[in-house]
């Protein structure tokens, strides 16, 4: 049987009054006295009635027997001490409930006074120190007031341990607190959760705000205090200046603890302060009281922790800014397109978007002429007035001079986009106009974001290339040339290191005396299937690929070999001419690797001629000039290849050291086709102006040959006198030239 005695009276004691809530009901301390005599119970409870134990009134709760005991203490966790007979059914049955309360039910907190009739049944020192318990009494010991002092030190002993495991507790709740917050990334969601682990570390309903300087992490200057996270009460007022707050309590209190960078408690609040290295916030709590000294130490090591997570959000927050942001205009970046990007292609909404690519015409000609400062006013003006011109649309800068953009394709359509360049833009002093090209595709849903990157950007390559039209829509047959370009690249490079490239060559010859002076090294991409490519094709995509560079130095290789080989033989003497592509001119060291080749084989330098296209002399004059004059210096020819098909201004080719200028097929062609001669007697006339030479590629026919003789041309090459060919073939076409053979 159990009795509760629900009895309370008072007891002077001059112990301090143990740790208590404030605004809590008084606590009592819950004994439960254990016995199978009726008597003892009967006598405990009349020698604890009206007995307060430090400052607390006390709860009696009785068993039996030791089943009941244990079935007791299952129902009650908060038993302070337990008064406990050793013997009752059996001799130690006393002890086997200690067991079972210590080892089974892994209550270490509750204290265990044993008492005992008989002093022989002591237990031994070793039972009494493994299982904790707490005093040994007999029954004759415990008059009343030896019972009172047992019992208060008992009970101080009981609410220290709970006192270090609530600390413990409070520790480990930081301790998960600080970790979870460690995974937010945002300050607003840091505030949140601020709130809610403090609010249940302190047993607080959750009114509070979290307030930090301003909103934006990059924006350190602003010193006003913005609202970052807020709960109950204060919620509608997050992202909001602290004044709007209305409650000048709030405000002074949150204000005082930024000024003094320190923690405040107060009878009806509790501030928190808060510092990252850069940043500091206030977390303001409402609280009925003050926070008694147990609660404020652990709240003043949770917030040293917070700050450690402030400082972390603020550095993550920046980070992200950073990974998203391009710095100049503020807009997203490359990363942030492609995720937006992503995000479209995976949403439902897919259709009815479209992801756009603008790129802003010849600003790296702005930015060489004007200046960089002038260049970027210039992206920051576009940026501004995209963002104006299209609301809601994703912006962000994807290259140095490219725009992105991602929006319902009703609204950014190519007149809207070229519509909101048209006006020029104010850049330092300047009002530069601006012309663009724009690539579209459609957002299908399903599709991932580098996909409709790599889509919008084949559209915009169109548009560039194309010379009449300024934008275009990805269509799939682009995919598809894509495809085939990255199949026919790879096929090209395995095929040149299984080295099954070759060179062959086509003879030129001087007009006067009609002797051969030169071969042109050409490149050929022999198949095995008949399925030959044509060096228009492969060449640009060796380009485009940067294979040109390996592929060019062997071709320069091949034909010295060549020549030297001719000379072995003891032919005329002959000059190789030899394409160059640009990506081989810009390598700085181009002259000297020339150099070697010749050396290589012996070979002067005089007996080679470099054949440059023109678009590759306007292209990029500093890298050009620096390895034409070198080459020139070393005695290397060169000649300008396809002349008059670029837009070569004559006073720069002035500039130019070069010996020879090659009359494009199709001026020659013109001769017999009705145009006339115009071209190729102006190219003549050119060349002698600059003091150089001629060589008129393509002839096919004596008509042709006749006149380039007429207007005074120096060399021509073409299928009149032999197609390309193999060397073998070259050897035995000059093996089978008559010495004297003239042509009319
Ligand atoms: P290119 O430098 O203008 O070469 C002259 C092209 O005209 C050659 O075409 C040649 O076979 C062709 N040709 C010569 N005489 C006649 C003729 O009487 N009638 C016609 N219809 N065509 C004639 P090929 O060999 O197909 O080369 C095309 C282009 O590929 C070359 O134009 C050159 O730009 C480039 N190329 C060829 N080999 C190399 C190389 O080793 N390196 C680089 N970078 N480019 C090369
Ligand atoms: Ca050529
Ligand atoms: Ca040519």
């Amino acid at each position: 049987m159990m009795v509760q005695d629900e009895d309370l009276i008072d007891f002077a004691d001059d112990v301090p009054p143990p740790s208590r809530r404030d605004g809590e009901p008084a606590a009592r301390w819950t004994l439960l006295i254990v016995d199978d005599d009726e008597e003892v119970h009967a006598a405990t409870r009349f020698v604890l009635k009206d007995v307060q134990l430090c400052g607390r009134p006390l709860r009696l709760l009785h068993a039996n027997c030791a089943a009941e005991a244990a079935a007791c203490l299952a129902r009650e966790p908060d038993v302070a001490v337990i008064l406990l007979d050793v013997v009752m059914e059996s001799s130690d049955s006393g002890l086997m409930l200690v067991r079972h309360i210590r080892d089974t039910m892994q209550r270490s907190e509750v204290r265990i006074v044993l008492r005992t009739g008989q002093p022989g049944y002591a237990p031994e020192l070793k039972v009494i120190r493994d299982y904790d318990i707490n005093d040994y009494k007999t029954k004759a010991e415990l008059t009343h007031t030896r019972l009172i002092t047992t019992l208060t030190a008992a009970v101080r002993a009981y609410d220290q341990i709970r006192t270090i495991a609530e600390n413990r507790r409070g520790l480990e709740l930081i301790v998960s607190a600080s970790a979870d917050l460690m995974e937010a990334h945002a300050l607003n969601t840091f505030a949140e959760g601020v709130l809610t682990q403090i609010a249940a570390l302190l047993h607080l309903p959750g009114d509070g705000i979290v307030c930090a300087q301003k909103g934006s992490p990059l924006d350190d200057r602003d010193k006003v205090l913005h609202v970052v996270g807020a709960a109950g009460r204060l919620a509608p007022y997050i992202s909001h200046p602290l004044e709007q707050l209305g409650d000048p309590e709030i405000t002074a209190v949150i204000r005082d603890c930024i000024a003094r960078k320190s923690h405040g408690f107060g009878p009806r609040h509790t501030v928190l302060y808060l510092h990252g290295s850069h940043h500091e916030a206030a977390v303001f709590l409402r609280t009925h009281a003050l926070l008694e000294a147990g609660d404020r130490q652990l709240v003043t090591v949770f917030a040293s922790n917070l700050s450690s997570c402030f400082g972390n959000i603020k550095l993550v927050e920046r980070l992200n800014h950073l990974a998203f942001h391009d710095p100049l205009t503020g807009a997203g970046n490359r990363v942030s397109f492609l995720t937006d990007l992503a995000e479209a292609g995976a949403g439902e909404r897919g259709s009815g978007l479209v992801a756009c690519l603008l790129d802003l015409d010849r600003f790296t000609d702005i930015n060489s002429a004007l200046g960089h400062d002038v260049g970027d006013q210039l992206l920051l003006a576009v940026a501004a007035r995209l963002a104006e011109a299209f609301p809601g649309c994703a912006l962000a800068r994807v290259h140095a001079d490219g725009f992105g953009l991602i929006g319902p394709a009703a609204l950014l359509t190519p007149e809207r986009v070229f519509a909101t360049l048209q006006a020029p833009f104010a850049a330092g002093e300047q009002q530069l106009a601006v012309t663009a090209r724009l690539g579209r595709c459609q957002i299908e849903p399903g599709t991932s974001g580098n996909t409709l990157f790599r889509r919008a950007e084949m559209a915009l390559t169109q548009a560039r290339m194309s010379p009449d039209r300024r934008e275009c829509d990805f269509k799939p047959a682009m995919e598809e040339r894509t495809r085939r370009r990255l199949d026919l690249i790879r096929h090209l490079r395995h095929d040149f290191l299984a080295n099954r490239l070759a060179v062959w060559y086509q003879p030129q010859v001087a007009l006067v005396g009609d002797g051969l002076v030169g071969v042109e090294a050409l490149l050929r991409w022999p198949s095995d299937d008949d399925f030959v490519q044509p060096p228009d094709v492969f060449i640009p995509l060796a380009e485009d690929s940067g294979l040109i560079t390996a592929i060019g130095e062997w071709v320069l290789d091949q034909a010295c070999a060549t020549l030297h080989r001719l000379q072995q033989a003891g032919g005329p003497a002959l000059r190789m001419a030899v394409n160059v592509s640009m990506p081989q001119f810009r390598l700085v060291d181009f002259p000297a690797a020339v150099a070697r080749v010749l050396a290589a084989h012996g070979i002067l330098p005089s007996a080679l001629e470099l054949e440059i296209t023109e678009s590759i002399l306007m292209e990029e004059p500093g890298v050009v000039l620096d390895n034409l004059k070198a080459l020139r210096e070393s005695g290397v020819h060169i000649s300008v290849d396809d002349f008059g098909t670029g837009y070569s201004s004559l006073g720069y080719l002035r500039e130019l050291p070069i010996d020879t200028l090659k009359i494009d097929r199709s001026f020659v062609v013109e001769i017999d086709s009705g145009r006339g001669d115009l071209f190729a007697e102006m190219i003549v006339a050119i060349a002698r102006k600059l003091g150089v030479g001629t060589i008129a590629e393509g002839v096919e026919s004596a008509a042709q040959l006749s006149r380039l003789r007429e207007l005074g041309c120096d060399i021509v090459q073409g299928f009149l006198y032999a197609r390309p060919m193999p060397v073998e073939a070259l050897e035995a076409w000059i093996a089978g030239r008559p010495k004297d053979h003239v042509r009319h």
